[in-house]
């Protein structure tokens, strides 16, 4: 959908109210989302296309190519997405286990997505903003030094599994490195990783070990870019247009549309929500779901 279009009023854009007919049915988006559509329309902007609301202090003829559009869904598709990530008596966002080790992980055959990315970047924070509408699944965190760090495995419905992988850090162990390495070459429906990099400080030693990670192993990669609540316009602008640079000249397998998010504001919650829902192709069994 065009810019321009959104820029004139959501609604009246689209002609829709946050609770839409098709056909002779209502199709209800999930409140969290009608209330999002009622947002002014750029503010709506901002919350759920980020990066498309930093492109407009760009120079049009600056020369900078960031790639706001590739992912590019519809708002019913964003309504979709928000439901699935919503617990309903039938459709439930749970909690499965947890592992150590690759052969310890439970043998799930849905596809499955993973977020990695070193410790402190926003990774627990932005698991619990995806799983906002689900309060009831539990983000457990182990941080503290020495304590076993784990792959932790939850399940939206029957549709794919979010897999929180430790965070890497600057003293990662043996032990901790083998296991997300196993993982990350051996996971046979791993379709998907999310690569977290803090926004405030770029990509640094620690990422680049992850990066090199995903481009060695030919993983399809995508770089979430988190806290960008945290930094002024301009410096989340530089950081921005020297990561995408980065990602352009640099990398082989990584999506080239980048992901700034919130799990302060939920800036770009909403996006990243419909592009895992596309990914794992759920939004065509969440649309007869709800037919
Ligand atoms: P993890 O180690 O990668 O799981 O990181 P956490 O999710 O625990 O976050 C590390 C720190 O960054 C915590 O103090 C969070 O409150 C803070 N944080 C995480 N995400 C955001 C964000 O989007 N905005 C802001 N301002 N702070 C964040």
């Amino acid at each position: 959908m065009a810019v321009r279009r959104l820029r004139l009023g959501v609604g009246r854009a689209l002609g829709v109210p946050a609770t839409r007919k098709r056909g002779s049915r209502v199709y209800s988006t999930s409140q969290a989302f009608g209330e999002v559509l009622g947002l002014p329309s750029r503010q709506f902007t901002k919350l759920v296309f980020p990066l498309q609301e930093l492109s407009r202090h760009l120079a049009p003829d600056s020369g900078h190519n960031l790639h706001l559009r590739i992912f590019d869904p519809s708002l019913e598709d964003l309504a979709r997405a928000d439901h699935l990530f919503t617990t309903t008596a039938r459709h439930r966002i749970e909690y499965v286990s947890s592992a150590v080790r690759l052969d310890h992980a439970p043998d799930l055959l849905r596809p499955e997505v993973c977020f990695i990315g070193r410790s402190n970047v926003g990774k627990s924070s932005l698991i619990k903003a995806l799983f906002s509408l689900a309060p009831e699944v539990e983000v457990r965190v182990s941080k503290k030094p020495g304590h076993t760090r784990k792959m932790n495995f939850f399940k939206v419905g029957k549709h794919f599994t979010v897999v929180d992988m430790p965070g890497y850090g600057y003293r990662a162990p043996k032990d901790f490195v083998d296991m997300v390495e196993a993982y990350l070459k051996e996971r046979r429906n791993l379709i998907r990783t999310f690569l977290l990099v803090d926004s405030v400080v770029g990509i640094n030693k620690n990422d680049n070990i992850a990066i090199e990670m995903c481009e060695e192993f030919a993983l399809p990669y995508v770089m979430v870019l988190t806290k960008i609540d945290k930094s002024s316009k301009g410096h989340l602008l530089k950081q921005v247009l020297s990561i995408q640079k980065f990602v352009d000249t640099q990398t082989q397998g990584c999506f080239p549309q980048l992901f700034p998010v919130s799990a302060v504001t939920y800036s770009g919650i909403h996006l990243l929500k419909c592009f895992i829902a596309s990914i794992t192709g759920s939004l065509k069994a969440e649309d007869s779901r709800q037919n």
